[in-house]
């Protein structure tokens, strides 16, 4: 941790902006963002949105006993001053085509072709685009279907994909379908990440 006045200014300062921030956007995160779960042992067919993916810093912390990601703020990060280690992440916007039910209001209801954000490790986003590249294929055009499969046995070996040929009954897209802005799907986090860590008590850092 730095010393000083100009160190509490510094953080004073970057705390109200986050704060103006969090006002500003906390009722446009409809729906908000959630990322694509792929557990050991499971595959999920998706469609890439993105052409691309967006590079962001990210940490992984368990927050309410969920894991979950939240963006490094840079220099007056607070994840990265209570020593958690950031890492350099891929993010992609895809449809998730596996269907799962829930309740809503007592009522079972079907859930499928979500959007969902996908995120990995730089070099796994260079082997989804080595595998592409190779059977000639460009993520984001249309009828590419890729499957995600997670080891049964590892849990630390990265996802693999298999390109498939998009089948239309059950690789549906919905319509007018974009890709995510990360700057607003983390922006809440920004803001919210200064509240945690001013609170603490709530946030297990790992
Ligand atoms: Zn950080």
């Amino acid at each position: 941790m730095s010393k000083g006045w100009a160190a509490v200014a510094a953080y004073a300062e970057e705390a109200q902006k986050r704060q103006k921030e969090y006002d500003e956007n906390k009722g446009n995160f409809k729906p908000r963002a959630f990322p694509l779960i792929v557990k050991m042992g499971e595959e999920a067919d998706v469609t890439f949105v993105d052409v691309e993916p967006d590079m962001r810093t990210l940490h992984t912390l368990q927050l309410n006993e969920k894991w979950t990601t939240r963006p490094c703020l840079g220099d007056n990060c607070p994840y990265c001053a209570k020593g958690n280690k950031s890492k350099t992440r891929c993010l992609f916007t895809v449809v998730d085509h596996r269907s799962y039910t829930r309740e809503k209001d007592g009522v079972p209801v079907t859930y499928r072709d979500q959007l969902r954000y996908f995120e990995c490790s730089p070099t796994t986003a260079d082997n989804l685009n080595r595998m592409l590249t190779r059977k000639k294929k460009k993520l984001g055009t249309d009828g590419i279907v890729v499957n995600i499969s997670k080891s049964k046995v590892d849990k630390k070996s990265p996802p693999m994909f298999d390109l498939l040929d998009r089948d239309p009954e059950s690789h549906r897209i919905p319509e007018n379908v974009e890709p995510f802005d990360f700057d607003e799907v983390f922006a809440l986090d920004s803001a919210t990440a200064f509240k945690e860590a001013v609170s603490g008590n709530q946030v297990k850092y790992s």
